[in-house]
């Protein structure tokens, strides 16, 4: 996507000539999956595919929207329109939960006029790649940007996460928007979603590459599955909260949940809690395999990290399974697990760069005579946070 072809797209739909083009990234996870809620550690990164939007100002105090991926009509309302679509996946949400949330803030009134916007993503919608928290950081730095806001990038994360929370319903964690609107080229972020400190890594892969594969299949029922997650391991941590002084999951080792765990006497709450346990342990242990260029420990791990996603989160299905597990059989591959909330969404690969081709041959036809429609893969390069282009 060039940027002519964006401001040729803006000047079709609204008449005029766009001003400024952004760009925000969607987001990988390498490991860390539904730790970032329970106060433990994620590994992301934000990556080349992403969605792009060109905004220009109007003199009146309307906000027109235009998705060149949605193809429906442009969406329309007033600057101090606060009010939450109904439809929950009503793709406008993502844009006026960002606006409401900035326009209370104590230099809020600076957003003083309309404007319009027209997006277009090369990032799948729905994909576990992010998309949603794309959007609203692709809004969050066009507000400060355009009207000069003092807000700092980790502010507009937070407002993010709280948009998803309230506008959309879905009461996940910080490390979507984090991720994009924090990323570095060829870096993740380690980040400990309890204390909000972190670094970033240097990706190093030598002769491997990350391979994103798409389930291409639609998730209608995560968010409330989602949310059902967070509540059994907030049920999980109450309990544990009787005899031990945590405030989150994060907080525990395997050892420490090993010799308390009696005290969670709900099974199902049980197993979503070591999975968030264990998984913090295994994104310390894989960051650091990283930083030792012990490539295949970090390969096991992201192995370990699907099958406890599998066996005690169960937020994997057959589709995702599907992918991870033909993918562990094929020549050239460390490692491979699902990425993202689940149940469809996405997957990714660490493959040798000379094996990539067969892979996603192999992998792509496993998956169609198994599932009955096709994967995804798509190559992305790991790239900065959101920002004017
Ligand atoms: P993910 O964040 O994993 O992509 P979500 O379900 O959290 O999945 O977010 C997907 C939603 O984001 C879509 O239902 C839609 O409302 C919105 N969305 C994503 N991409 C676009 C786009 N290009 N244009 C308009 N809305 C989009
Ligand atoms: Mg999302």
């Amino acid at each position: 996507m060039n940027k002519e072809e964006l401001l040729k797209a803006y000047q079709e739909k609204f008449g005029e000539k766009g001003q400024d083009i952004f760009f925000s990234p969607g987001r990988i996870n390498v490991i860390g999956e539904h730790t970032d809620y329970n106060g433990g550690h994620v590994f992301p990164a934000a990556i080349s595919l992403g969605i792009y939007g060109v905004y220009g100002p109007r003199k009146d105090n309307k906000i027109t929207l235009y998705s060149g991926n949605v193809h429906g009509p442009v969406v329309e309302f007033d600057l101090d329109d606060e009010t939450v679509e109904k439809d929950d996946r009503f793709w406008a949400n993502y844009f006026k939960g960002m606006l409401t949330y900035l326009r209370q803030r104590k230099d809020g009134a600076k957003i003083n006029h309309g404007f319009n916007l027209y997006v277009k993503a090369n990032l799948p919608s729905g994909s576990g790649l992010s998309s949603s928290a794309a959007i609203e950081m692709l809004m969050g730095i066009i507000l400060k940007e355009e009207f000069d806001l003092d807000i700092d990038r980790i502010a507009l994360a937070k407002l993010g996460q709280k948009t998803e929370n309230e506008f959309v319903g879905l009461n996940s964690g910080i490390m979507d928007q984090f991720a994009c609107i924090m990323g570095k080229k060829d870096s993740a972020i380690f980040l400990d979603c309890n204390t909000m400190e972190y670094e970033y890594k240097p990706l190093k892969l030598g002769d491997y590459e990350i391979i994103i594969m798409s389930t291409n299949k639609q998730h209608t029922l995560a968010s409330s599955a989602y949310n059902d997650r967070v509540a059994e391991c907030h049920g999980a941590l109450e309990k544990l909260q009787t005899k031990l002084k945590i405030k989150a999951l994060g907080e525990l080792d395997d050892h420490t949940f090993d010799e308390y765990s009696y005290l969670i006497n709900d099974e199902t709450e049980l197993k979503r809690a070591r999975h968030a346990v264990s998984e913090n342990g295994r994104t310390l242990r894989a960051t650091k395999a990283m930083e030792d260029n012990d490539l295949a420990k970090l390969g096991r791990l992201i192995n370990a990290s699907h099958i406890s996603l599998h066996y005690d989160y169960e937020v994997t299905g057959k589709e995702l399974d599907t992918l991870a597990e033909t993918a562990w059989k094929q020549p050239g591959v460390l490692g491979a697990r699902m990425i993202g909330g689940g149940f469809g969404g996405s997957a990714i690969a660490i493959v040798k760069k000379d094996q990539a081709d067969a892979f996603k041959k192999n992998v792509g036809k496993v998956y169609r005579d198994r599932i009955g429609y096709d994967a995804s893969f798509y190559d992305a390069e790991i790239v900065d946070g959101t920002k004017k282009i």
